[in-house]
């Protein structure tokens, strides 16, 4: 294989190079897209003994400043955390950046380091900015990786891509003001602070004379500016909305958020702001068990508005039911009209929504998609699993069964992290599905949250002599197929973006 390496590339252009590789991958194992030419170094992602590397040639003074085996002109190079450093003040575009101007945007979370490719691939052509890393401190610890080795994953498959276009880093769900400092020194360009430990849901339930005993502890001078800026009058948002505040409702704004404003402001002011480069700073007020009303919606953006806090997208906790890896539960309709109100809200104060848990919500992707005019942010994740699932159940019976028998034994201990209403025993028999029909699970919405929501169970799951039970398995089948799963989440998440109007 190395000859081959030599004698293409001291004969033959950049673009040759390029084509070359596309039309002999099985041969050569360079990944086409990835071939780069800097300071007089050739860089390149290649396949090398089953293993993915980085591989320079050439002169160059780079060459010198990685580590590697030596093999001819050629240094092969492993994918290390050092490594891509370097690579990222070599190449821009493997640094995570801010969302900007960009109209539509959507996270694809990612949780085995394996589906950016094809993520890239899905994206390639639309208007659309990916948000190619985004992983929350609960998926982190369900995976066993770190927010370096999720961002390195994404970096390196940008690389191996050749995908220039920009993309942003979304630590996802953080609730300290210690962890939002980590994310940020790690590089991360979306911070989406978790208030969910700040708000007082308790107040949703109380009698109106509880409430206003609540308000009255408020200091003085306070309660009268809360008055004055939400009662007077309705607030337009546009030509035909205006929101309005009853008095008990601005008693549970100011109580249900009071704490979750303070804590917003602080981080905003002390962390993000103080930061060397843009920032996406999401506030998510979703995992809470009541729906946001366009009231309480209007009632932060205004109040993180005269805190000088800027926010480029909020997420609202909406009506019905967003669980895992499945379809919207719920009235579309009233989602419909309740998710305008929002929408109308989000342009007035000039943010964004984000939409959480939007894997596979087909069913109303229609409505965000057209009445944000596509400003707006729809976080996916556990879809790419569940595809990464499918092709694991088409490829390799055997190790599917194990997973699925595993993921039903443990669904109690996965419930207590996330809320699904799957039934195990509407699932078919494992054992009257022949092997030809197992991928079929993953049509079947009681199946797919079952291994959805076991996925870090499944990843961590060792054997009694402490070997993984799956994970090295999993990885090892992923690599093989390596094109195949890019093709399967090219289609599905395809089909996302398709059903959001997100067009090439
Ligand atoms: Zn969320």
């Amino acid at each position: 294989m190395k000859d081959q390496w030599v004698s293409l590339f001291h004969n033959h252009s950049l673009n040759e190079i390029k084509k070359e590789a596309a039309s002999r991958f099985d041969g050569l194992g360079i990944y086409p897209d990835s071939v780069f030419q800097k300071n007089g170094t050739f860089f390149f992602m290649a396949r090398h003994n089953g293993q993915k590397t980085l591989v320079l040639f050439g002169p160059g003074e780079c060459f010198g400043a990685f580590e590697g085996e030596e093999q001819g002109p050629f240094k092969i190079c492993g994918l290390t955390h050092d490594h891509c450093e370097r690579m990222r003040t070599l190449f821009e575009f493997m640094n995570p950046v801010a969302i900007g101007g960009q109209k539509f945007s959507i996270g694809l979370g990612d949780r085995l380091g394996l589906a950016t490719s094809g993520h890239i691939r899905a994206i390639a052509g639309r208007p659309v900015f990916p948000v190619l890393a985004q992983q929350s401190m609960r998926e982190l610890g369900m995976t066993g990786r770190t927010y370096d080795d999720v961002l390195d994953d994404v970096s390196w498959a940008v690389f191996q891509e050749g995908y220039v276009n920009g993309f942003g880093a979304d630590a996802d769900h953080l609730k300290e003001k210690k962890q939002v400092e980590m994310a940020l020194k790690r590089d991360y360009s979306m911070i989406t602070l978790d208030c969910s430990d700040y708000i007082e849901n308790q107040y949703f339930s109380m009698q109106p004379h509880e409430l206003r005993e609540g308000f009255e502890q408020i200091p003085a001078a306070k309660k009268q500016a809360l008055r004055e800026c939400y009662l007077s009058a309705g607030h337009p948002v546009d030509a035909d909305t205006s929101i309005r505040f009853s008095e008990q409702e601005i008693y549970k704004c100011a109580l249900v958020y009071g704490r979750a404003l303070n804590f917003i402001e602080d981080v905003f002011h002390k962390v993000i702001a103080r930061h060397k480069r843009a920032v996406d700073f999401e506030i998510s007020i979703d995992e809470t068990t009541i729906p946001t009303s366009g009231a309480a919606h209007f009632f932060i953006a205004s109040e993180l508005k005269r805190r000088a806090v800027e926010v480029r997208s909020v997420a609202p906790r909406f009506c019905g039911e967003f669980q895992k890896g499945i379809d919207y539960i719920g009235d579309v309709g009233v989602f419909e009209q309740e998710f305008i109100v929002h929408a109308k809200i989000a342009a007035y104060f000039g943010h964004r929504i984000s939409v959480h848990s939007g894997s596979d919500k087909f069913a109303i992707f229609p409505a965000v998609s057209k009445h944000t005019g596509q400003r707006v942010h729809v976080k996916t994740a556990g879809t790419s699993w569940l595809e990464a699932v499918r092709l694991i159940a088409a490829k390799n019976p055997d190790l599917y069964r194990r997973m699925h028998r595993f993921a039903l034994a443990h669904l109690d201990e996965a419930k207590q992290y996330y809320h699904i209403s799957a039934d195990p025993e509407k699932t078919a028999p494992l054992d009257s599905v022949s092997d030809g029909s197992l991928p079929a699970f993953m049509n079947e919405d009681n199946a797919r949250q079952i291994l959805h929501i076991t996925y870090g169970l499944i990843l961590q799951a060792k054997s009694p002599d402490h070997q993984p039970l799956f994970r090295d398995e999993i990885y090892t089948l992923l690599n093989k197929y390596e094109s195949e799963y890019a093709d399967a989440l090219y289609k599905h998440i395809g089909r996302h973006l398709h059903a959001l109007a997100v067009t090439k």
